[in-house]
């Protein structure tokens, strides 16, 4: 049943090989900045090329400031601290998204919330979150947003733009304004996607990426805080052991992180930003080609939102079924071509099924029917 589609995507990846779901492409001066920063010695937590992919990454993305991480959880645990999350607060999340948007939570002490996505981002729907606040939140005297009958504060908002669809920001920044909330966005697979023209990520009062194995380009293992200059200054400081500048003196004001990225996976990163363009040409290409391929099929091809533009970092489609989408798994695994299921949700993993939730509807709808596609670049697509 599924055996045109397994042809379809053999003959776009031209190989009878295993595909794989998404792997990373070297094209560009990766070997050349990699090998200099061995040739000076300067591979660990000093070094220009860090320097260099934190001010392209700013003029990238349009963000003030870009402060590079260890990873993209990292860049979130990071973004919390700055946004004032502390020990009991709550920070409300979608309930559908990977489970490192709720550990960094965590990380602060605060419970995630998980509310409902919409169906045409898979994102954080803004109706969700109003309808959560009214019915369980108050501001108090000072301005704080509080769950209703509690002391504890609705300090920020954390949505994910899934497999790179912008979620409805405009709608969401008018929700956080009207509670006084911070908004944070885990950009870690978006990439390269725009909302209205303007970067995803550079939304909120701080934006994450990532730069894993699998994302749209890849440092190793990295990650990015972008902010305000202000905020960037102080990201810099807390990855970095707080320590004040000084030529050799230790001295350090706080207690804070080694999550400084070393200048190695930086210099990687440098060489991968120059093909980022490519990339998400030659994604969005192969999105088109799957949408035309899959257009009188029973498997909807799941398209970017209006107004954006996506880097479509992973393709999927949404089954008629669990059933469906069961056998859609098993059929294309066992021939070699990876698809994957979307997570579980967040509220049905064990370390999180006593937090706060909303009734979930579009969340359970999709766990049960959206399968992801091999996406990896290809190359002459671009
Ligand atoms: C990849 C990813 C992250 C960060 O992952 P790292 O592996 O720590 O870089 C965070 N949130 C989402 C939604 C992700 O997909």
């Amino acid at each position: 049943m599924f055996s045109q589609l397994v042809e379809f995507i053999r003959a776009k990846y031209e190989t009878k090989e295993f595909i794989p779901l998404h792997a990373p492409v070297f094209n560009g001066r990766e070997e050349e900045y990699v090998v200099d920063t061995i040739r000076s010695t300067f591979v660990s937590s000093v070094g220009a090329y860090v320097d260099r992919f934190e001010s392209d990454m700013a003029k990238y993305t349009g963000a003030e400031k870009a402060t590079a991480v260890v990873n993209g959880t990292a860049a979130l645990h990071t973004a919390l601290i700055l946004a004032g999350v502390q020990q009991n607060d709550l920070v409300l999340t979608q309930s559908l998204t990977f489970v490192a948007t709720c550990n960094a939570i965590r990380y602060c002490g605060a419970e995630p919330v998980f509310l409902d996505v919409d169906l045409d981002t898979m994102g954080l729907s803004p109706l969700a979150t109003s309808q959560w606040l009214a019915d369980n939140a108050h501001l108090d005297s000072d301005g704080t947003c509080r769950l209703k009958g509690s002391h504890q504060a609705i300090r920020a908002c954390l949505p994910m733009h899934t497999f790179g669809h912008p979620v409805k920001l405009d709608e969401l920044i008018e929700v956080c304004k009207q509670w006084n909330i911070h908004l944070i966005e885990d950009a870690a697979e978006s990439l390269g996607s725009l909302y209205k023209s303007k970067h995803t990520g550079t939304f909120g009062l701080l934006g994450t990426l990532s730069f894993n194995g699998n994302k749209v380009m890849t440092t190793g293992g990295g990650g990015m805080v972008l902010s305000n200059a202000e905020l960037g200054f102080k990201a810099k400081h807390l990855t970095t052991t707080a320590k004040r500048a000084h030529p050799y003196e230790f001295f350090h004001d706080e207690v804070a992180f080694n999550y400084r990225m070393p200048n190695l996976n930086a210099a990687l990163g440098c060489a991968q930003l120059e093909m980022l363009n490519t990339f998400v040409q030659a994604k969005r290409k192969l999105a088109q080609q799957y949408k035309s391929f899959l257009q009188h099929s029973e498997l909807k091809f799941f398209q970017e939102p209006n107004d954006c533009k996506s880097n479509y970092w992973l393709n999927a489609v949404i089954c008629e079924d669990r059933a469906q989408r069961d056998a859609l798994l098993k059929a294309t695994n066992e021939c070699g071509v990876m698809t994957r299921p979307i997570w579980t949700l967040m509220n049905k993993l064990p370390m999180y099924q006593t937090c706060r939730s909303d009734g979930l509807n579009n969340a359970n709808w999709l766990e049960a029917r959206v399968v992801n596609l091999p996406s990896s670049v290809i190359q002459e697509l671009a």
